[in-house]
């Protein structure tokens, strides 16, 4: 059994599993993908004191500076069950592989993942054009057109945001109205370089071969196809937080699903902590992620001091 078990290896997971392992405690991760969101990363350059790297170099990085400790990484084991111990026992992973794991503690980190439009082409196009995070590719389309998918708070976020960087935004939303707040949407309409096209099915991104040259849609009322030529598209139809395996459990959910953390990185569950893009955290990044993973590690470790 474990002192501390992360479930996730990403930047989370990883940061936790270092910090545990520093205070000389049985530490261990498991992962379904040791690496996480950042093996499908390209280019990052705001991971601060790093100017730039690639997304399968830092997750290479990430495996190194944990296996520095002593600690048990258990790949491709994907988490299907918790079992929380009752008044301060063992808490129990059950894995798909049947494996099971007791822990005195936890971390959850299993991520989150961006809802795609699967579309042709969005897949094709990935880091070739099309992208999911703002505050990540923002900078890559400088003075060029984009287009922003998804005209929920998310959505009219980054195209407000984008509008300071890029060239021309185009907005487009599928239902005749947007859906974000009120004073997005009157900040959004005094931009000059942004326009907001309603009642449009995206149905395909359009590419040369190595990069986005378009977008294609439907316009909903009238059942014409027509085509937009751009450079970038931003889809921001929604962050799915990977804890479809904890819906059976004890510990609090947010109503998008995301795990309610206090200060320390504790769930509702004493003795369960979660960091990263899985909890209510905001701004789903790496450092950020990094961050609460060793914060819950402490957390953990103060738990365990005391109990
Ligand atoms: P994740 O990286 O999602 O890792 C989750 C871990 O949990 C993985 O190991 C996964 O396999 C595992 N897991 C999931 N479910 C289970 C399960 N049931 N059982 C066991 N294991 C499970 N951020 C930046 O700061 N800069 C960037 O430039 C940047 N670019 C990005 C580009 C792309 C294309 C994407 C998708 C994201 C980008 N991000 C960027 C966001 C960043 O990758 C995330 O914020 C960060 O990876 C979150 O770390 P995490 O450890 O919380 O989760």
């Amino acid at each position: 059994a474990f002192d501390t078990l992360m479930i996730g290896g990403g930047p989370a997971g990883a940061a936790a599993a270092v910090y545990a392992a520093r205070k000389g405690i049985r530490t261990g991760v498991a992962a379904e993908r040791f690496g996480g969101q950042v093996l499908d990363t390209l280019a990052i350059e705001n991971l601060i004191s790093v100017p730039q790297t690639e997304g399968p170099r830092l997750a290479a990085a990430l495996e190194e500076h944990v296996k520095e400790y002593d600690v048990d990484i258990m790949n491709l084991q994907r988490a299907v069950e918790l079992v929380p111990g009752e008044a301060g026992g063992e808490h129990e992973v059950r894995f798909e592989s049947g494996a099971r794991l007791k822990s005195r503690t936890l971390v959850l980190a299993t991520g989150a993942r961006w809802r795609e439009m699967k579309v042709p082409g969005e897949a094709e196009y990935r880091n070739k054009g099309v992208a999911y995070c703002p505050h990540c590719d923002g900078p890559l389309f400088k003075g060029k057109r984009v287009a922003v998918i998804g005209g929920g708070n998310s959505g009219v976020e980054a195209a407000i945001d984008l509008a300071g960087i890029v060239g021309e935004v185009t907005l487009i939303e599928f239902m005749d109205e947007l859906r974000a707040d009120e004073v997005l949407q009157r900040k959004l309409a005094s931009l000059p370089n942004v326009e907001i096209i309603k009642g449009a099915r995206t149905t395909e991104v359009n590419g040369d071969g190595n990069r986005v040259t378009g977008l294609s849609y439907e316009e909903r009322a009238s059942g014409e196809l027509r085509e937009l030529a751009l450079e970038g598209v931003f889809v921001q139809i929604g962050l799915v937080p990977n804890t479809e395996w904890l819906k059976d459990s004890p510990i609090e959910l947010s109503s998008r699903g995301e795990i309610v953390v206090d200060e320390r990185g504790m769930t509702s569950v004493p003795g369960i902590f979660a960091a990263g893009d899985v909890t209510t955290v905001p701004y789903k990044q790496i450092v950020i992620a990094m961050g609460e993973g060793s914060k819950a590690a402490l957390g953990a470790f103060d738990h365990l001091i005391r109990h």
